[in-house]
């Protein structure tokens, strides 16, 4: 199962909205006779990959896979009939489907079979590899990975809003590889006017990941790296309630525009979970990043911190006023991953609950 779970893991941020899954088949004396993994939305399943893969008889034999094989005729045809026909006669599944209206069907479907299935082993490290696929299915919202650089005093920006750069430039480049692990990323509209970002992977991954700006004004420039859709595709999302829909003009038609009906980011991420997004990376400023905490669109953070000193009351900090009145209210996050890069310090936590 670990091979499995190792061979999912290849597919990491090429699968949405299908989930990252490796398969494994044994023959009857538990040989490794085949292998396969799900690299790509709309290219076969791992266990398909496997079968097809398979250079000797699988009958008598076992098979791997971390995840329910799935029931329903999608883009490719259902693997449960492929497990059933292959002559497999156990099959030891990690986790079931999260999608509610397929859940435990294949499974049936094979315990009908005749195939013993066994559920649950690796589960852990399963829920893990598959934690946004899982999430999206579970809440149909997207899973958010908040990100920030910050000075050791804890600020993203000088008073006039200079920020290039507080970090160093391995750190800049650690943001773009680490991009290719999501479907999108989300800006604000502030973003975008003030720092005119490219939001790529600076091609590590293809397709790029969706550029997404919030914006509540619609009150963007005419010219921006992000309407280049050459590179990345790019969405806006508007607030219909306090937008000027007027501004829509200097949107290029190569760019797509979305409305959502309150500045809520819960808005973006249900919409975005919608078309198939599982893990999303908002790179926002301080107010929408402060909004998108308070609407539980945040799952984890990732704080990049220089060993440097802007100072400054007045100086951007990373989010702006929770309206904490007491200690006990403020935001406390699970055990950190911190690692260094370079004079960096990387730290990588979740929010409790
Ligand atoms: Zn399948």
């Amino acid at each position: 199962m670990k091979r499995a779970i190792h061979l999912a893991s290849l597919g990491d941020g090429k699968t949405s909205p299908n989930p990252m899954v490796g398969a494994v088949i044994l023959d009857k004396n538990g040989n490794i006779i085949s292998e396969g993994f799900h690299y790509k939305a709309g290219m076969p399943h791992a266990e398909a990959m496997a079968f097809n893969n398979l250079k000797k008889d699988a009958t008598g034999g076992s098979m791997y896979v971390n995840l329910e094989p799935c029931c329903h005729l999608g883009k490719t045809p259902p693997c449960v009939d492929k497990v059933i026909s292959s002559g497999i006669k156990k099959i030891y599944v990690s986790i079931k489907d999260p999608d509610k209206r397929v859940s435990g069907k294949g499974i049936k479907l094979l315990k009908e079979a005749g195939i013993q299935v066994h559920l649950g082993l690796c589960k852990k490290e399963s829920l893990e590899l598959n934690k946004a696929f899982v999430y999206r299915n579970i809440t149909d919202k997207t899973y958010g990975v908040l990100k920030w650089a910050m000075s050791i005093d804890g600020r993203i920006g000088l008073k006039n809003g200079k920020s290039k750069w507080i970090t160093n430039e391995e750190s800049r480049s650690l943001v773009h590889s680490f991009r290719a692990e999501f479907d999108a990323i989300i800006i604000g509209g502030n973003t975008l006017r003030k720092d005119n970002p490219i939001l790529t992977t600076r091609g590590l991954k293809s397709p790029e990941p969706l550029r997404v700006i919030f914006t509540k004004t619609l009150d963007l420039p005419s010219k921006s790296n992000l309407w280049n859709s050459n590179e990345a595709k790019t969405l806006v999302i508007y607030d219909s309630s306090t937008a000027n829909e007027k501004f829509l003009a200097r949107i290029p038609k190569c760019v797509e525009v979305e409305k959502v009906s309150t500045d809520n980011p819960e808005l973006i991420s249900r919409l975005l979970a919608k078309r198939g997004c599982n893990k999303v990376l908002w790179e926002c400023g301080p107010r929408l990043a402060t909004s998108a905490v308070k609407s539980g669109c945040i799952n984890e953070i990732i704080s990049f911190i220089a060993p440097k000193i802007l100072g400054g009351e007045n100086s951007m900090s990373p989010f702006g006023d929770f309206e904490f009145q007491e200690m006990h209210e403020i935001l406390d996050l699970n055990e950190s991953n911190i690692s260094f890069i370079g004079n960096d310090i990387c730290v990588k936590s979740s929010l409790k609950n």
